[in-house]
């Protein structure tokens, strides 16, 4: 009989995996349903402290100067981010001769291979929150706090590409997701969730600025408020300004490598150093075994994965993610980028990237502070201080003097650089394409969806499903504009634009047809750079207003997470249900948000002090959990009825009808059916490609989705808790395991992320340079006549050839298309 309780248990360690294997699963779901039941497990304690608040104020002491931190932020990362747009501009220059054709690589038009995917959809997801909240998780809730709120917010990866699919097949022309809405269900529903869009992002965007006003100040000599959001805005902007023409998948690159290695010196630096305090993970487990720990906790113990509270962190983290994800158009931007295929692995990639993450740095640091603290007594931060997320820097300055101050300070510039920039283009493209472009000064008005938006005509193969009265339409109101890509006239405006660079000598446009939208588009572009311009500089005042208010960065997600959550089922329900309707999505997201904030305020009450201690009492557990699933739930209800109410599907013709609205989104300068010719290859269409077709060259893509996606999420939200959670406290070995396993996972990473992206790049660029030399290619296969239907023969020199086609046909954009990642 083995003896598994018991931390003197003189077990082997494959005796022990077996069991925790088997066990594990079982355990798992009871935990999960009784909530962490404890059992008569006991490990023996000889010395129960109970940490007691700081005697003094400690803190973190600043190590840097102002100026010091101006430098490192703004000459060292912006320096560094203009190098690496030289470099990435002369690569598509010399190399693949389109550098006046961002868009392609921008959007990923099949260009951007899957490990640059992944690491740039990991970069972004890496929120500044993640290094400071995951350790004030561990703080709390001891092991198991980064652990389920990393599983929380995994659980949102791994679901996001099956949706990411979706949108990407039924409406691959859509740049943002309130276009699907306007196109689905008209002006009314889209003014609505243009508001709940434009809300989320200002939600997120608050956030930043206090993550970064945590980090920024906690390290920095006296940096006032206003030094704090000026540094923010300039890096943003020059970022956004920089990053945004096409070197983004680049500098992601960089920021994530450095993050990692920056990371793994950390842990290195605390776990393997004899020479720091606790020196080996033997004495801070024996350290940490004494404390006790928050009574939800499994034996009192900070080293259980039974813990109640952070458990029910991890669901709250599932709502918040979720809220923050799908009704933020800048995360939508940086997904649907990619094509689906690609897309798929890159982001189940980027989830395994990112669980490193908290898991290992929350783990480090929030362990080593509670092995302090257990040496000193007492704790070195108060309460406050802890949810203001100033456990890592305070770990990294004892271990590592102004060294570690820097570091995290590094890190954390990388990741509000990603995410800051991200929300300003994700703002910027809501102002300009959902409210400049369809409101405030549009190219034309009142067209309907059935219409050309060239010519204003109605369009080829839609008469039928115009109004009924329309239905004897003449053959001369019938729109007959020549596919911009075969514009022999455009391709000579181009050409001509091109060579131009002085601006007087710059002449209108030629083609009758497409000249004027490309003037518009012009126009457009430099209406984008203002935007993102006037959009960092407003960040300022929002930024002082914000620090001024008092509020902190728990409470603005957590009751920001309130406001937007209703907005989830609408927006995924407008994708992936034909049934949806407009006024059916306006009630659920409207009464969601009443029923959400009605129980926010109830349940603020029942704690302590009330609605009297406002910001404190709206952002407990409880409060948010109660807040964030009344939201959802009343919200997702209310859709459904609603819509079922409401209706008007009948038939398949209908449905049919009612996908059309969102597959027709296109831009006619550069129809979508462009980047997906090589996927879609072997294929017989006039035009574009039928729904049917879509949907069968991407059936893989699909099935990929599903199945890891689903896959994953077993992985890492049962089997992996599950075992974890088998037992309800730790011995020395069971810690031991966890940090190897969790230290190889963040190498394995590390390795990944430092090496694949590099190496696929080379061998793109190494493959296009073999192309290049051999002439030819170009003529060949170009199977586009412009006149009769298009066929994409499949042979051996065929993908080569649709390249050429998607390339060429991407030239005549010009370069209107480079600011935002999915432009016009
Ligand atoms: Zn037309
Ligand atoms: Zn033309």
């Amino acid at each position: 009989m083995i003896v598994i309780c018991g931390s003197e248990s003189p077990l082997k360690m494959s005796d022990m995996l077996r069991i925790v294997f088997t066990l594990g699963l079982l355990s798992g779901f009871c935990f999960a349903v009784c909530g962490g039941v404890t059992t008569s497990n006991v490990s023996t304690r000889h010395c129960p402290i109970t940490l007691k608040p700081p005697a003094q104020k400690i803190g973190v002491k600043p190590v840097l100067s102002k100026e010091e931190t101006a430098l490192l932020m703004l000459v060292g990362f912006g320096g560094f981010s203009i190098i690496l747009a030289l470099v990435h501009n002369s690569i598509r220059k010399y190399v693949f001769h389109d550098e006046h054709n961002l868009d392609t690589t921008f959007d990923a038009g099949g260009n951007v291979s899957m490990s640059l995917t992944a690491v740039t959809v990991a970069s972004q997801l890496f929120w500044p929150g993640d290094i400071l909240h995951s350790a004030t998780l561990s703080t709390k809730n001891g092991i198991a706090g980064p652990f389920w709120y990393a599983v929380g917010i995994m659980f949102n990866i791994f679901v996001f590409p099956i949706l990411s699919v979706q949108f990407k097949t039924k409406a691959p022309g859509a740049k943002t997701y309130l276009q699907i809405i306007r196109a689905r269900f008209g002006k009314r529903t889209h003014t609505v969730f243009c508001f709940f869009a434009i809300l989320t992002n200002l939600v997120i965007t608050i956030g930043v600025l206090l993550a970064g006003k945590a980090t920024i100040q906690s390290l920095t000599k006296d940096a006032s408020d206003e030094f704090v959001v000026l540094i923010m805005a300039a890096l943003f902007g020059s970022y956004s300004l920089i990053g945004g023409l096409g070197t983004t998948f680049y500098v992601s690159y960089f920021n994530a490598c450095l993050v990692f290695i920056l990371f793994i010196v950390f842990v290195v630096k605390i776990l393997h150093n004899t020479d720091a305090e606790f020196g080996s993970t033997k004495k801070m487990f024996e350290s940490i075994t004494c404390l006790t720990g928050p009574d939800d906790n499994a034996n009192n113990s900070f080293l259980t994965f039974r813990s109640w509270g952070a458990f029910m962190f991890g669901i709250i983290e599932i709502f918040v993610s979720s809220a923050v994800t799908y009704c933020d158009q800048a995360s939508w931007q940086s997904r649907i980028a990619a094509k689906p295929v690609q897309g798929v692995w890159g982001f189940i990639l980027a989830g395994f990237i990112w669980f490193s993450i908290p898991n290992v740095m929350a783990t480090t640091t929030g362990m080593a502070y509670l092995a302090l603290s257990s040496e000193n007594g007492s704790h070195f931060l108060d309460s406050f201080q802890i949810d203001e997320g100033l456990v890592t820097p305070l770990i990294a300055e004892k271990i590592l003097g102004s060294a570690g101050g820097i570091l995290i300070l590094t890190m954390g510039a990388m990741a509000l650089m990603s995410t800051g920039s991200g929300e300003v283009m994700g703002l910027s493209s809501v102002i300009v394409y959902d409210i400049f472009q369809t409101y405030i000064r549009p190219f034309r008005n009142n067209l309907l969806p059935h219409h050309c938006v060239l010519c204003g005509k109605t369009r080829k193969g839609l008469e039928q499903t115009s109004t009924a009265n329309n239905s004897h339409t003449q053959r001369s109101e019938l729109c007959a504009c020549v596919d911009a890509t075969n514009c022999r006239i455009c391709a000579e405006d181009v050409a001509k634009a091109k060579e131009t660079s002085q601006y007087y000598l710059k002449q209108p446009y030629s083609c009758v047809t497409h000249g004027r939208y490309r003037q518009y588009m012009d126009y457009l572009f430099d209406f984008k750079n203002w935007c993102i311009v006037w959009v960092t500089v407003s960040m300022v005042p929002l930024g002082l207003i914000v620090f001024h208010s008092g509020i902190n960065l728990n409470w603005i997600f957590y009751s920001g997470a309130t406001v937007t959550i209703p907005c989830f089922p609408p927006v995924v329900l407008s994708i992936i249900w034909v049934k949806a309707t407009g006024t059916g999505l306006i009630a659920g997201n409207i009464s969601g948000l009443i029923g959400g904030i009605t129980a926010t305020l109830i349940a603020a009450n029942l704690y302590p002090g009330g609605l009297g201690h406002f910001l404190e009492n709206t952002a407990q557990d409880y409060t948010i959990l109660a807040g964030n699933v009344t939201g959802f739930v009343i919200s997702l209800t209310v859709c459904i009825i609603g819509s079922l109410l409401t209706h008007k599907i009948q038939g398949p013709a209908d449905v049919e009808f009612e996908w059309m609205k969102m597959y027709d989104i296109d831009n006619p300068l550069q129809p979508w059916e462009l980047l997906y010719r090589e996927d879609l290859k072997g294929m017989e269409y006039e035009e574009r490609p039928s729904f049917a077709q879509m949907n069968t060259a991407f059936k893989k893509a699909k099935l990929t989705a599903y199945i890891a996606g689903s896959a994953s999420i077993f992985i890492f939200a049962i089997l992996i808790p599950g075992i974890m959670a088998a037992h309800p406290d730790m011995n020395l070995q069971r810690f031991e395991m966890w940090l190897d396993f969790t230290q190889s996972w963040a190498v394995i990473m590390a390795i990944i992320v430092v090496f694949l992206p590099p190496t696929e790049e080379i061998i793109r660029i190494v493959k296009q340079c073999r192309k290049n030399r051999t002439p030819g290619l170009e003529k060949n296969g170009v199977a586009r006549d412009g006149k009769t239907c298009v066929t994409l023969v499949k042979s051996a020199s065929a993908p080569e050839a649709h390249e050429m086609v998607v390339k060429d046909g991407g030239d005549y954009v010009s370069s209107n298309t480079d600011v935002l990642p999915v432009a016009v």
